[in-house]
């Protein structure tokens, strides 16, 4: 067993002050405090001083970093991309997809589901790498009119087979499928994944109220990138975005990077869905950590910026990261640390229909983060999995 102390903890939902995290078998096996009781006598102490700890970041949208795509055939890319999400706080992801020829398509999310089964079996071996739990499947059922970077030709209209054909493809890890949902056949869709347990999250969507309502009432449950590849709100065609404002049963993610939204958006955004329904993803593509330059998404180029990414004129993905993503909501938004939290933590794990990840608590997975009061990333354990030299000071 292993005792892990620091000045205060988010579950993220609750404070503890003087927090003790005891960890065995790469579970929580209790979440306390110091001040109620004595830390077990003859077990390992790990002392994070003045530190805040947090939930491990959870990401479920997320197409590379380091530079390389989730979707590369190369087996070492996502290594990379693992290390380089692990470095900044987040420890389970969702590797995404974007939209590409069919059998390419089939190929990474065969790929996909076999690093996701490899992790799962590891035993030690896989140490400060972020665990992909799941995949993000975004595209190819889009609209043409909202496909932002997606290529037009590979677009195509949702169909039960089709489907299917991804599912049996991903050997039925795909957790989350974005979708618009005024497609033909959309609807006969977004029945059978949610069905099937995946979160059907609407979006590159240019779906009018009507439409979009009638996806939930299918058993869509989240929105994709909140504005970004939307049909724009109107005052008298609220379109989707008039949906995920206002729909209590819809969660719905931002890219909070103050490029693809306004800071002000972000506020509203945030004032509309609230603490428990909003979500962070970073969408953050290959350029991730990496110079400006022209780097891949799916099967096409991108030019990098100034942390711009852009194809012919449109954004297209980001080089956002997660940690950067919370202290962006504490700017924005003017929330403080714990509540932009949850937005990283418990809420992307209950969209993708975790238990046991994005909360302290006794039973869940030993993932966590140790911040500094800004929200800077100090350490990240993953399955309670220290270095000697951690804590030691
Ligand atoms: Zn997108």
């Amino acid at each position: 067993m292993i005792a892990f102390t620091a000045s205060s903890l988010y579950t993220p939902i609750e404070r503890v002050e003087q927090p003790l995290l005891l960890v065995e078998d790469h579970v929580f096996v209790e979440v306390s405090s110091r001040v109620a009781r004595p830390i077990p006598q003859g077990i390992r102490i790990v002392d994070f001083g003045d530190a805040i700890l947090a939930p491990g970041f959870v990401d479920i949208h997320i197409h590379g970093g380091a530079g390389h795509d989730v979707m590369d055939a190369d087996a070492s890319a996502l290594c990379a991309v693992e290390q380089l999400l692990f470095k900044h706080g987040v420890t389970s992801y969702f590797p995404t997809t974007v939209t590409a020829p069919l059998d390419q398509t089939w190929s990474a999310l065969d790929r996909l589901a076999n690093a996701i089964e490899s992790a799962a079996r590891d035993n030690g071996s896989r140490r400060e790498r972020a665990q992909p739990l799941g995949i993000h499947l975004e595209g190819p059922f889009l609209s043409h009119v909202r496909r932002g970077a997606h290529p037009p030709e590979n677009l195509l209209l949702p169909t039960l087979q089709g489907f299917d054909r991804f599912w049996q493809a991903a050997r039925g890890h795909i957790r989350v499928m974005t979708i618009a949902p005024e497609l033909e056949g959309a609807r006969e869709v977004i029945a059978e994944a949610a069905q099937r347990g995946v979160c059907v999250s609407i979006g590159h969507s240019d779906a009018d109220l009507n439409s979009a309502r009638a996806a939930v009432a299918a058993g869509a449950r989240h929105a994709t990138h909140g504005f970004n590849a939307m049909r724009p709100l109107d005052h008298r065609e609220p379109g989707i975005v008039g949906e995920m404002l206002t729909d209590a049963r819809l969660s719905a993610d931002i890219i909070a990077d103050g490029i693809h939204l306004d800071p002000a958006i972000v506020e509203l955004f945030l004032k509309a869905k609230g603490p428990d329904a909003a979500v962070l993803i970073t969408d953050a593509i290959s350029a991730t950590g990496m110079p400006d330059g022209r780097y891949r998404l799916g099967t096409f180029e991108v030019e990098v910026k100034n942390g711009r990414c852009e194809v012919g004129g449109k954004l297209a993905g980001s080089v956002l990261t997660m940690d950067r993503a919370v202290r962006n909501v504490m700017q924005f938004a003017h929330w403080d640390l714990q509540q932009a939290l949850r937005l990283a933590t418990i809420n992307p794990a209950r969209v993708a229909g975790l238990s046991d990840r994005g909360r302290l608590e006794a039973g869940a997975e030993a993932d966590f983060v140790v911040l500094n009061r800004a929200g800077e990333v100090r350490s990240t354990i993953v399955r309670g999995e220290v270095s000697e030299a951690v804590g030691q000071s």
